[in-house]
């Protein structure tokens, strides 16, 4: 690995220097010009990558931004005379509002209504570009927008816009590298990944993207307002679609989340039709021929593509990351806590229908602090939705949800959470490409207070970080599964994979957790080893609802235990009275179960 972290940083600087040494050897003007375009297009890439890399969302709309900051440029600087100072900052605050404005309606839709959305926006601002002559010079546009201004000096054409360009495109990246690199980047990856995860995690991933989008917009101001100084006039060509589907190639080609990705497909897209010319009319066909073929031999882009050649040496992490002694609000080492008689949480009349089905019907009870409650019932009695709804994944449509004295019935996924209720879901939903560390390391993304703002004003450091890691690995080490801290999750046997969920979900600190069938699939050690690592966290006053089947794992683990059919709470008590409920033996455990169970 440590070799293969050294050849990394090798290429890395031979292509750092190719680059630097590109233009250099360059003759014409017309090279430094193109070169300097790339630049241009390398930011615009850069800045898409935020919404459709870090946070995976296709938007259409960032070749609307790059036009519209043109014409604010444009508009600014040829017909009001204003300086670069004043019209770079207004074309940047242009595109920010505009791009709050589409959010408002338009963040929230699912994937591709976000893209059709997004893609309606440089369509009308395309057209009002050729309709509103006066201010835009309609079909022809606006000329003479004068090379950039900076403290009275001009930068002039040729190397110093070509420097000036480039020095953006650092910028540029080094906003890109500081959102990635700490917590964060973790929990943009885990939204990209698995919104519901990420909720289910206390991080609201609409605020994130919503960061992200604006993000996108404010870099893709910064590429238009350059473009109009660069190329000196401004016309509807810069709204075109066209520019949309060059950024979206020079993303794909490049690579999704590697900032040099974007700046090498940058670099490709705006040289390979130059390279390809001397084929005369056939060079389009054969520049689309070449892009096909890189996507085809890298799918996952040229970034990607690297990453498989030369794997990123992931540094032995857990040996630098100490574990925290007690970082857990739980009252550890205090001593067994007996199930108190106060209701931590209560159900009230809870239901929730899907169309005609009654997947929830006026369900009621409470779960005692330190107790382990069981819900059991036949497969589509409404368990899962019990959870969902618990968890605000669901809304339910009457009754109420009462945590420790509020009302969190109409909360959004995130703010239950981050109230203290942890879950772990039927299906697993971990970051399959993300370290064991890094998957429950992200739990700490609230109690951590991080931020875009705080990401940006990260030195070389982040200590949220380092904390948020050195807390994780206190948690993993309670499982037992700090010896697998650096493995990837997508690595893990299936058993290994539900204890991952549980430790991340403890990692939250929550007060109440709830277990979405636990036990499935693991085998009989592995049942045993969470039964005692379930008992170990009610013990320390955690409170406990666990889904499950499994009626032996049940026995002697639940202190209290409630079944559903069809929606409905057919039994509620201690579980040695449940077993001898006639509707329960009647609808779920059945009398031979039963009989075996009560002996
Ligand atoms: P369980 O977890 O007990 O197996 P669920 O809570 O998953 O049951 O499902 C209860 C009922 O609600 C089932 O009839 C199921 O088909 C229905 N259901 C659950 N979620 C949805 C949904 N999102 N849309 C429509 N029907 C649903
Ligand atoms: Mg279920």
């Amino acid at each position: 690995m440590l070799r293969s972290a050294k050849l990394r940083l090798v290429v890395g600087l031979a292509a750092l220097c190719a680059l630097a040494s590109w233009p250099l050897v360059m003759s014409s003007p017309y090279d430094l010009r193109l070169f300097t375009l790339a630049g241009v297009f390398a930011i615009l890439a850069i800045g898409y990558q935020f919404i459709f890399g870090y946070v995976g969302e296709l938007s259409l709309s960032q070749g609307a931004f790059f036009g519209f900051s043109a014409y604010v440029t444009g508009i600014l600087a040829a017909k009001a005379g204003l300086d670069f100072a004043e019209t770079f900052l207004a074309s940047i605050v242009a595109c920010v509002l505009l791009a709050v404005l589409i959010s408002i309606p338009v963040l929230r839709l699912a994937s591709h209504y976000f893209a059709l959305a997004t893609l309606g926006v440089g369509q009308v601002l395309l057209l009002l570009a050729i309709d509103w002559q006066s201010l835009t010079g309609g079909a022809i546009g606006l000329s003479g927008v004068p090379l950039p201004k900076l403290f009275g000096v001009q930068i002039g054409r040729g190397w110093p816009l070509l420097l000036f360009v480039w020095s953006f495109v650092l910028f540029a990246a080094i906003v890109a590298h500081q959102t990635k690199r700490g917590l964060y980047g973790l929990a943009c990856h885990v939204v990209r990944q698995n919104a519901v995860a990420a909720r289910a995690l206390a991080i609201d991933p609409d605020a994130i993207r919503f960061a992200m989008f604006l993000l996108s917009a404010a870099i893709a101001g910064v590429a238009g307002a350059l473009h109009a100084h660069t190329i000196r006039i401004v016309s509807p060509e810069g709204l075109d679609f066209k520019v949309m589907i060059a950024c979206l190639t020079m993303a794909v080609i490049g690579g999704r989340t590697h900032v040099w990705g974007a700046v090498a497909g940058a670099l490709l897209v705006v040289h390979l039709p130059e390279w390809l010319r001397g084929f005369e009319q056939s060079y389009v066909i054969i520049t689309s021929s070449v892009l096909i073929l890189i996507l085809i031999l890298a799918p996952e882009g040229l970034a990607g593509f690297v990453d498989r050649i030369l794997p990123v040496a992931t540094p032995e992490r857990t040996s630098t990351v100490a574990a925290s002694s007690r970082p857990s609000n739980l009252p550890a080492g205090e001593g067994v806590l007996m199930p108190s008689e106060t209701p931590i949480l209560a159900i009230r009349h809870l239901t929730k229908t899907f169309g005609g089905v009654h997947a929830l019907n006026n369900v009621s009870f409470s779960l005692m602090r330190g107790s382990i409650t069981a819900v059991i019932g036949p497969n589509g009695s409404g368990k899962t939705t019990l959870v969902n709804c618990m968890t605000g994944i669901y809304r339910a449509d009457a009754g109420e949800i009462v945590l420790g004295g509020n009302e969190i019935t109409s909360m959004s996924s995130d703010e239950i959470a981050a109230r203290g209720v942890g879950r772990t879901f039927q299906n697993l939903r971990l970051v399959e490409d993300m370290s064991v560390l890094d998957n429950v390391a992200v739990a700490r993304f609230r109690s951590e207070e991080a931020s875009l703002g705080k990401a940006m004003l990260t030195g070389r450091r982040d200590s949220r970080l380092e904390r948020a890691r050195s807390h994780a690995l206190h948690v993993l080490r309670q499982f037992g599964l700090d010896k697998i801290a650096d493995a990837r999750c997508g690595s893990l046997p299936h058993g290994i994979k539900r204890l991952v969920e549980i430790a991340r979900a403890i990692c939250l600190d929550p007060v109440v957790l709830l277990l979405d069938e636990p036990a499935a699939g693991l085998n009989e050690s592995e049942q045993a080893e969470l039964a005692g690592h379930l008992e170990g966290l009610a013990a320390r006053g955690l409170t406990l609802l666990v889904i499950e089947h499994n009626m032996e794992f049940l026995k002697s683990l639940a202190t209290h235990m409630v079944c559903l059919d069809y929606g409905e709470l057919i039994a509620s008590g201690r579980p040695s009275a449940i077993y001898q409920d006639e509707r329960v033996v009647e609808a779920y455990i059945g009398r031979r179960h039963a009989a075996e169970l009560g002996a």
